[in-house]
């Protein structure tokens, strides 16, 4: 029998008769397409989309994937259209070739932006129809499978791809058994010689215990039966890059890996698992520690099984998963068994719906963080589901990913709760934000109505959801602050030319509006704000020609600095003015104003583009602190830092960081300090009393 009359036997099977009549007709129209062409191996071109749908009919896919699968190579090699398709057999399937094409129009390159943003598109049209990547990682297996015919660059290229991005999507999805081995193919053809090695040592250690394997097996067997546990048990095999993968993480020999027995075991249903479980932990000790409940609480691609490790008979360590029949198909087949098993289990379309959520989450992601690389990072992080599982106070279960702080459980409850958390109480107690949570943690965050989002958050959250939420938001409120900082330095810029905001009337914005190709007033404020205008220049812009006749010009006003603009006024960090200094602001592109001291060598640099520096002064009440650092060189003396902290802390400043110079074996040793100090006076203060101190002999502000 061909394989064409294989394929269509099989179908037979669990298709309609007009399914298989459109199949046909789809397979005939990709024969004549693909006519003359031939794969790698020799054989014709079409053997490739008849195996890629007979992969696809494993999972008893619908007719429209598997009509799909025959053609998803004709619109990329031949000269078929897609209205050609849909007119042949609809727009759905018109629809996943064009989607499976897009695709393979995806080269992954090894640098790492290329990839990032080849994955975001991958991961996009997959959000819009799953099956799309199902052809796909059919398509990628066949190809793996035949990888022995390509030339060896190209191999290895697919086969590093095949690891980096189709496995850990195969997994996420839950398609387990075409996940290991889409990984044991590409370890294959990466490192072929380890292969061979691994390979070998395995069947020659498997070939040694089979007895001893048997021998448990047996006595297994007999524990569930007189515990009147209905339960079939299978050896377990790890597939072999899991055992390299193992050897390299955990740096452990070849003998440490696979000295542990895999066994499974399936039950009728969840009360099975747990009384199966009982019966071993009676039979053979468990390993403390290592036991996991998957079942109360499955994983995020639907997997369920309860992990156990036991102290086996003959001193080797037993790895036993339980699980029921229905966990079991989710476990091989993930997001696939809702067509494998058309059944209406509730666990199953639970799955699908799951599914559907996280794609739609990535899909949000990506339209929030503008960045390619960060969202692969982040991705990463929900691809290698390593997960802790906390409960909100009412006792709901969070999943989230391992090292999330309290900041990703807020936003996790909802982006208003993250963006107003202040503090949280895990397990009753109050703890930093920042704190990393355990699983079985009881979390509950505390909000206060005006409060914001901190930028050093992005320090060390970690779910993409939040790290995308606080950048929005930052964003947003820089957008605010930016224009409003606009509209103070466009007013100065008017005033300078003898005019004032309040008299530009709406013609002549709408005049300058149109011709500077921006949406709103808004948009000109942020800009000016943010750098990326010159107030000077919109000024000039937006007087009507002529004027200013007049050759009076006043003298331009400086700008107040409140020190509560947010993020659309810094303090430089190289001179860190504080009120009472002599000040010069330096708008940069993009970042907004930068306040410097006078003397800063950073204003000399910005001399070449007079238009950016601009004349600003202190709001004589600012009501803010300011960091400043000051030197001293001390006697070394037993407890001279405490009697400086002392005296830091009597003239009523904040010590921000403390440092001191390695002991050299001299009598004297620098301090420094950073403070928080109101303005200049504030500071003089403080000196003055370090000054009282015996042991300090120089004093300076750096
Ligand atoms: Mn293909």
């Amino acid at each position: 029998m061909t394989q064409a009359a294989i394929l269509f036997k099989e179908w037979s099977g669990y298709l309609k008769p007009e399914d298989i009549t459109q199949l046909e007709s789809a397979y005939h129209f990709s024969e004549a397409a693909h006519e003359g062409q031939f794969r790698k191996t020799g054989e014709p071109y079409i053997s490739h989309p008849l195996a890629v749908a007979s992969i696809l009919a494993e999972w008893h896919l619908d007719t429209q994937a598997l009509t799909a699968a025959l053609l998803h190579d004709v619109m990329e090699d031949t000269a078929v259209t897609k209205t050609e398709i849909s007119r042949n057999f609809g727009k759905p399937v018109a629809e996943l070739v064009d989607g499976v094409s897009k695709l393979d129009r995806i080269e992954f390159e090894t640098h790492e932006v290329a990839q990032a943003e080849n994955f975001r598109k991958m991961l996009l049209a997959m959000a819009r129809d799953v099956r799309v990547i199902l052809i796909k990682l059919a398509d990628r297996l066949h190809n793996m499978r035949t990888l022995d015919a390509v030339e060896s660059d190209k191999k290895r290229r697919i086969a590093r791809e095949t690891l980096d991005i189709y496995a850990p999507i195969a997994n996420r999805l839950g398609l387990n058994r075409i996940y290991q081995e889409l990984e044991d193919l590409a370890f294959q053809h990466l490192y072929p010689d380890r292969y061979r090695v691994l390979s070998k040592a395995v069947k020659a250690a498997r070939g040694n215990r089979r007895e001893v394997v048997s021998k448990v097996m047996d006595s297994i067997k007999r524990r569930l039966k007189s515990s009147g546990v209905e339960a079939q048990v299978h050896g377990r095999e790890k597939h072999l890059y899991s055992i390299y993968r193992k050897m390299r993480e955990k740096h452990l020999s070849f003998a440490q890996v696979l000295d542990v027995f895999g066994f499974r075991i399936l039950v009728k249903d969840v009360a099975g698992c747990y009384l199966a479980l009982g019966a071993l932990h009676s039979l053979f000790k468990p390993i403390p520690g290592k036991f996991k409940d998957y079942v109360a609480i499955p994983k995020a691609n639907g997997y369920q099984s309860l992990h156990t490790t036991l102290f086996g008979p003959f001193g080797s360590p037993m790895e036993i998963q339980i699980r029921a029949i229905e966990m079991h198909k989710i476990a091989e087949a993930g997001v696939a068994s809702h067509w494998l098993y058309k059944s209406s289990d509730t666990s199953l379309s639970d799955l699908q719906k799951k599914t559907h959520q996280w794609l739609q989450s990535l899909l949000e992601m990506q339209s929030q963080s503008g960045d390619s690389v960060e969202f692969l990072e982040h991705l990463k992080v929900d691809l290698f589901p390593d997960e802790v599982y906390v409960f909100t106070p009412k006792g709901k279960i969070m999943a989230l990913p391992r090292g999330a702080t309290a900041v990703d459980f807020a936003y996790a409850v909802h982006t208003d709760i993250g963006n107003r958390c202040v503090a949280v109480k895990i397990n009753q107690d109050l703890m930093p934000l920042r704190t990393e949570l355990k699983n079985g943690d009881r979390v509950e965050i505390i909000t206060a109505a005006h409060a914001k989002p901190n930028p050093l958050w992005l320090n060390f959250v970690v779910t993409a959801k939040s790290r995308s939420r606080i950048r929005h938001f930052l964003k947003t409120m820089h957008y605010q602050e930016s224009s409003q900082l606009g509209e103070r330095l466009l007013n100065q810029a008017l005033g300078a030319l003898g005019s004032a905001l309040g008299e530009i009337k709406g013609a002549q914005w709408d005049r300058f509006l149109r011709d500077a190709g921006a949406k709103s007033r808004e948009e000109i404020l942020a800009d000016i704000g943010l750098g990326k205008r010159l107030a000077a220049v919109v000024a000039r812009r937006l007087l009507p020609l002529g004027e200013p006749g007049s050759n009076e010009v006043p003298m331009p006003g400086s700008v107040i600095i409140r020190g509560s603009e947010g993020l659309a006024v810094q303090f430089a960090q190289c001179c860190k003015p504080i009120p009472g200094d002599p000040i010069i602001g330096i708008i940069s592109k993009g970042q907004g104003m930068v306040i410097h001291t006078h003397d800063c060598p950073a204003i000399i640099r910005a001399r070449h583009d007079p238009d950016r520096i601009l004349d600003v002064a202190w709001d004589p009440d600012t009501r803010k602190l300011f960091d400043v650092s000051i030197k001293l060189v001390v006697a070394n003396q037993r407890g001279v830092l405490a009697k400086v902290a002392a005296e830091i802390a009597g003239a009523g400043s904040n010590i921000q960081n403390v440092a001191v110079d390695p002991e050299d074996g001299s009598d004297y040793t620098n301090m420094y300090f950073t403070l928080q100090v109101s303005d200049r006076l504030h500071l003089a203060r403080i000196l003055r009393s370090l000054r009282g101190i015996t042991e300090v002999v120089r004093l300076s502000r750096v």
